[in-house]
């Protein structure tokens, strides 16, 4: 039976300094959530409160139905994982393992089940011998979630365990993870600064800045309709472009260019583009701005375009495939008119 948590008006202060203010969240049972904002938001403190390892300065930390706030952290069935993984490293995998449920007075049998179902999950059996100075950065890291994951714990939280690896092995544990939770069903949170592992892990991304919820919502909720600028610029991979924008008459115009958009432009300041969405081919929707290219990268699967339009505004394209984009010309860039966002002045999507 999977758990659920709820923070109502949560907040932390430091001192005469709050560094978060008053949040209010609903977590599903058997919900991966990940919290991602940059660094500083808040991200490990609200994660440490949840997990007993912080006092809560304010509000209701909720889980299934009974409040908290003021239960001890070993009490609260929970089991984290943090970045540094401090495996004892005189012993070995196998007693790195047991280590917390001996001293737990837990049965030698139970202990047994428990650590070979854990390295089985992990795929680590063949490793319960060995030392943690005989593990690679990853199998490490496999041995520290291997110790949550003994405890059984009705909850696991994640504070960017992942950093310290290198970028392959990165992406190898966030499908690892993803599978551990497939199989465990339990409620996790995942705390990363990384906008791509929270768009590929999460069934909720909780994006936090300067101690305040932006925006919560499934990946691709965010990355369709980001409430702000803030959401827009930090979801999605290059970032969204943004473009002054200035309504006239019935139109806005950008970059030297009126658009007429099929729909309400009263109030827009800004018009957002993604890179994924414009194109430099006549026939996909309409013309968005001419640019010139400044620069371009031939990925092979992609073609990315670096220009400037023509009031010297940066945008960047991303086009499908191997495309001949001649450096230094001056090229039309066009966009699906439904793909376009708007923001007013505030930087609230209109
Ligand atoms: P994140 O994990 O998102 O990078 P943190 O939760 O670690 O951010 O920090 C949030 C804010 O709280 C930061 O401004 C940080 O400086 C402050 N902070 C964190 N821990 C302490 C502490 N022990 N004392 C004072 N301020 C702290
Ligand atoms: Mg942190």
């Amino acid at each position: 039976m999977a758990t659920n948590i709820q923070l109502r008006q949560i907040v932390k202060a430091y001192g005469d300094i709050q560094v978060i203010h008053g949040i209010d969240l609903d977590i599903e049972p058997g919900e991966f959530t990940v919290f991602v904002g940059p660094s500083g938001c808040g991200k490990s403190t609200l994660l440490r409160m949840i997990a007993g390892l912080e006092p809560i300065s304010g509000g209701d930390l909720v889980i299934d139905g009974q409040r908290m706030n003021d239960v001890p952290a070993a009490k609260r069935g929970i089991a984290m994982v943090f970045q540094s993984y401090a495996l004892y490293p005189h012993m070995n995998v196998y007693q790195n393992l047991a280590f917390g449920l001996e001293t737990a007075k837990t049965p030698k049998e139970e202990i047994k089940s428990r650590v070979q179902r854990a390295a089985e999950i992990l795929q680590i059996v063949p490793l319960l011998q060995r030392k943690p100075k005989q593990l690679s950065g990853g199998q490490r890291q496999r041995v520290a979630i291997g110790r949550a994951i003994v405890r059984e714990p009705k909850i696991f939280l994640f504070d960017e365990p992942l950093s310290n690896l290198d970028a392959e092995l990165r992406v190898q544990m966030r499908v690892e993870i993803a599978k551990l939770h497939n199989d465990l069903g339990n409620t996790m949170i995942y705390v990363t600064h990384d906008q791509v592992e929270a768009m590929t892990m999460a069934d909720k991304i909780v994006v936090l800045r300067l101690g305040i919820i932006e925006q919560a919502g499934a990946p691709l909720e965010l990355y369709n309709n980001p409430k702000n600028l803030f959401v827009a610029g930090f979801i999605g991979s290059p970032k969204m472009n943004f473009l002054t924008a200035v309504e006239n008459g019935a139109g806005l115009k950008v970059a030297g260019n009126v658009l007429t958009l099929p729909r309400a432009v009263a109030g827009a300041a800004t018009l957002g583009a993604r890179p994924e969405h414009i194109t430099l081919f006549e026939g996909n929707g309409i013309k968005l701005a001419d640019v010139r290219v400044d620069l371009v990268e031939n990925l092979g699967g992609q073609t990315v375009v670096y220009a400037t339009t023509a009031d010297n505004q940066p945008i960047n394209i991303v086009l499908e495939g191997q495309r001949a984009v001649e450096l230094g010309s001056t090229v039309a860039a066009y966009i699906d008119p439904a793909r376009i966002h708007l923001f007013n002045a505030e930087g609230t999507a209109i």
